[in-house]
């Protein structure tokens, strides 16, 4: 459970990131969404009972803003979520430099901005860090090459800072999630080719609904998971054990 625990989870606004705010207000967090999408995000947060704050997670400054205020409005950090991201399906020959600089710069930057401004508060607090990677930061992805090298950074730096803030009893942990069925893969969820991919490929046959995702990042960032650090769990149905 997480009652007192005062949690940002960024790319909040849909998806992954909603159910997760979702369940982390369940189980009794005082939850903040932070998302560059300022419609969504501000109805979603009011249909949940937690707070909106607009925030674009590739640029630092705005993330320590963000970070620093709720710190100074709630008094305390425990838990931040780094799970905004962008998808990416370009081979290495077909991408352009401005994509791989723009998906580096949300889904690597970004994980690095959330912790950067979150870790002394949570240093504090012994809080913990919880980032959102995916089977693509384990594997390599078919035609992903920006979005595999962003989360495979994010898998490595997650050990990293895991090792480094141990000592001071700041838990970093990451999901790992298979495909999931949110915005970011509806159109490709929707081609019948790609489905079938995805069928033949997981073992379990389908593909995860976010609600599937969420009651993990809220385990790894209660007391419960008070002795993991620097895991990097796949919640894939399957995928990378075949
Ligand atoms: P989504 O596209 O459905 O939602 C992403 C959210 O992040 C949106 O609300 C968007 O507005 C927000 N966002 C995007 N750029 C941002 C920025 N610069 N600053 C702040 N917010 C920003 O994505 P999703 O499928 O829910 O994915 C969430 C996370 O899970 C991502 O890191 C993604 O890479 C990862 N993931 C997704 C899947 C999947 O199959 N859906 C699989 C593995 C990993």
């Amino acid at each position: 459970m997480l009652e007192d625990t005062v949690a940002i989870i960024t790319g909040g606004a849909v998806g992954i990131g909603r159910a997760t705010a979702a369940e982390f207000v369940e189980q009794g967090a005082d939850v903040v969404i932070a998302d560059i999408d300022d419609e969504t995000g501000p109805q979603v947060a009011s249909e949940l009972g937690c707070e909106f704050r607009t925030c674009d997670v590739s640029d630092y400054d705005t993330v320590e803003t963000l970070v620093d205020g709720v710190v100074e409005d709630r008094g305390r950090l425990d838990v931040i979520v780094n799970n905004a991201g962008i998808g990416s399906e370009t081979s290495l020959g077909d991408m352009s430099l401005e994509e791989w600089r723009s998906v580096i710069s949300v889904n690597l930057d970004g994980v690095m901005h959330g912790s950067k401004a979150a870790l002394p508060h949570l240093i504090e607090v012994e809080g913990c860090i919880v980032n959102i990677e995916s089977i693509y930061g384990l594997r390599g992805g078919r035609g992903a090459a920006a979005y595999s090298a962003s989360k495979g950074g994010v898998v490595n730096f997650t050990q990293q800072v895991a090792v480094d803030y141990a000592p001071e009893n700041v838990r970093v942990n990451g999901v790992c999630p298979g495909f999931v069925r949110t915005p970011m893969t509806q159109a490709l969820l929707e081609q019948g080719r790609f489905y079938e991919f995805i069928k033949r490929r997981t073992p379990m046959d389908r593909p995860a609904d976010p609600e599937e995702i969420a009651p993990l990042i809220a385990f790894l960032a209660s007391d419960a998971a008070s002795y993991i650090t620097g895991a990097n769990i796949p919640v894939d149905g399957g995928w990378t054990a075949f």
